[in-house]
């Protein structure tokens, strides 16, 4: 195994959305500082967005909405765990976001005077900002990274952070193609590295058809883990409605405010909101469990002229293959309805609230260490929160860089990350990836998928304790790729402990479907409205306990009216379950 070193002010672990955004902004803030962007794919292509998207999921327009009101809606879809001063930074700062990207030729839905056009899908108020000629997002971001002379290092996956005491002072990894062995030393670390999203199996039985991007498999997660970084609402999974055999959303954001919905068999709306909560899982979950299953997804009462702006974001914008989806099982929307499942399990803060512990200000529990994006929890954060904590991240490393001296790595460190990654080289005819990677999987989809029980989550512990002594000892790699593939399954296995162990420490039920505890089956505000911290403890062992939420800076006065309000927006829906 050669060893390739660099040397950089400002490191970028994964250049999806919130990376590129870390990296653009860090040069700007101070351009005489070197940032260098690792990914362990190309970002051209890389990360949940790969392509574009067909829209914002929550972006504050003046004059549609104010910081304010999109706060106390994100306070309350996350049942009050929350830090209020980062959701209010998001929704203050997104806004100019959204001019930048526009200036960059990121094409917006605006209405007839040229104002950006919203549109409602959230319980309460309008933040869905249509994309639908974005398909080119991802080159765009891309693109202004290399204008902005950071430097890029596709195909270098990372596996574990170098730390002096309590600062990152850098990254190990893996180049997955030559097999190098990387060193890289840095100022400040922003880690962007995505969800974890190949933690349970998927509904079409491939390991790779995930909801979210399958490379990340929560390397974010586990690196920072591993450095001694505080973790939060680890309980708190992400599961989504996708379309039955299909890798993505079924998107009743795009279609919902078109006039489509979720509907059962006879065609009839089941749900109120198709805004995407704990709630809503439970509730098709209930149907379900009462036989009212499959779900679907409903544009059959549409005009056809409305079916094809339907068509024309779904099907050239975020995922051309959605058109050959349907296409090749003979289904249109004007005819047929599009059968629903649910996502497999796994954390992400984009869409529910797992993720590094992180303030407003993008700082983790470690000095020189910043996170942003689907890893970073700032829940319910999407696409636009992503980039605004990637901005801010990368503003506050800059800035955290420029005062700081050069670290020699402590030797100890490299050494036993080199030793780990030679492991699954050593055994070329050792288990396959695929097989070893199944199993944990099934694991986390037989044990850890809601609802929770304690009997269940002690015999996830009990397997992930055998998985590691014995399956992983077992785990065999006969090249830089397989090897990569090898050290993610450490990656989802470290993930799958965090989920047991954050998901018995919690005793209540809280997020709906997402933390639905059936030992503790209601939600305890007096004693549970809290976070709870997941860390590797100085001994080397999992450690957890509780910490208050930072003060929540909106008024009760602010909440009462938000609540009056919404209690009349709830009576206008239909709920179901
Ligand atoms: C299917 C789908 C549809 C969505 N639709 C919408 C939508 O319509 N509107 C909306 O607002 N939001 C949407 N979202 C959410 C939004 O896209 C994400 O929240 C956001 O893009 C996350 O950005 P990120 O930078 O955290 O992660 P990503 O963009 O996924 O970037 C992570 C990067 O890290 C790299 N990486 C991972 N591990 C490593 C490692 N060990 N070493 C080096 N690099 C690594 C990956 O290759 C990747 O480039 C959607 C998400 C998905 C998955």
């Amino acid at each position: 195994m050669e060893t390739r070193e660099y040397t950089t002010d400002v490191l970028i672990i994964g250049g999806g959305t919130a990376g590129t955004m870390a990296a653009i902004k860090a040069k700007q803030a101070n351009p005489e500082l070197q940032v260098l962007v690792l990914d362990k794919a190309d970002i051209r292509r890389s990360g949940a967005i790969s392509m574009g998207m067909d829209g914002l999921n929550n972006a504050v327009i003046p004059g549609k909405a104010t910081p304010e009101e999109y706060t106390l809606e994100i306070t309350e879809s996350n049942d009050g765990i929350i830090d209020q001063r980062a959701v209010y930074r998001q929704a203050s700062e997104c806004f100019g976001i959204v001019q930048e990207l526009d200036s960059w030729g990121v094409d917006f839905e605006k209405d007839e005077t040229g104002y950006y056009n919203v549109h409602r899908v959230h319980r309460k108020g309008r933040y869905v900002l249509p994309m639908p000629k974005a398909s080119d997002l991802k080159v765009i971001l891309a693109k202004k990274v290399k204008q902005m002379r950071c430097r890029v290092v596709n195909r270098v996956m990372a596996t574990r952070l170098l730390t002096k005491g309590n600062q990152v002072i850098g990254a190990l990894g893996l180049d997955v193609r030559t097999g190098d062995f990387v060193i890289v030393r840095a100022k400040a670390v922003v880690m962007t590295a995505g969800a974890a999203g190949r933690m349970g199996l998927t509904d079409s039985g491939y390991l790779y058809s995930t909801y979210e991007n399958p490379t990340n498999s929560g390397e974010g997660f586990a690196m920072a883990y591993h450095a001694g970084a505080e973790l939060t609402g680890i309980e708190c999974y992400q599961i989504n409605p996708t379309m039955k055999d299909y890798n993505g959303p079924a998107c009743a954001y795009v279609a919902g405010p078109f006039g489509g919905y979720t509907a059962n068999s006879k065609g009839e709306r089941v749900t109120g909101c198709d805004y995407w909560s704990g709630e809503l899982i439970m509730n098709m979950w209930k149907l379900k469990n009462k036989g009212e299953w499959p779900l679907y997804l409903k544009l059959t009462h549409l005009e056809d002229n409305v079916i094809s702006e339907i068509e024309s974001i779904l099907h050239n914008n975020e995922r051309p293959s959605r058109d050959r989806f349907h296409e090749g099982r003979g289904k249109n929307y004007r005819t047929d309805m599009v059968e629903l499942n649910f996502s497999e399990v796994g954390l992400c803060s984009g869409h529910s609230a797992s993720g590094v512990l992180v303030n407003h200000e993008a700082e983790t529990s470690m000095a020189g260490l910043y996170a942003a994006g689907d890893m970073a929890c700032v829940p319910h954060q999407y696409l636009l929160g992503a980039l605004t904590f990637g901005k801010i991240a990368g503003t506050n490393a800059a800035a955290f860089a420029a005062g700081q001296p050069e670290y020699e790595p402590d030797p100890a460190q490299i050494e036993a990350e080199r030793e780990r990654l030679l492991q699954p080289l050593s055994r070329p005819d050792g288990v396959p990836h695929q097989q070893v990677e199944y199993k944990i999987r099934r694991i986390v989809t037989d044990y850890l998928l809601p609802p929770k029980t304690l009997t269940k989550l002690d015999i996830a512990l009990e397997k992930i304790e055998h998985f590691r002594k014995v399956d992983l000892q077992l785990l065999g790699a006969r090249d830089p790729h397989e090897l990569g593939r090898a050290m993610e399954i450490h990656s989802i296995v470290d993930c799958a402990e965090m989920m047991a162990k954050a998901s018995m420490f919690r005793k209540e039920s809280r997020w709906g479907f997402y933390h639905y505890f059936l030992d503790y089956p209601e939600r305890d505000d007096a004693n549970w409205l809290k976070r709870v911290i997941v860390r590797k403890g100085d001994s080397g062992a999992m450690e957890l306990y509780t910490k208050e939420l930072p003060p929540y800076i909106l008024t009760d006065a602010d909440r009462e009216t938000a609540l009056e309000d919404r209690q009349g927006e709830v009576n206008t829906h239909e709920h179901v379950g």
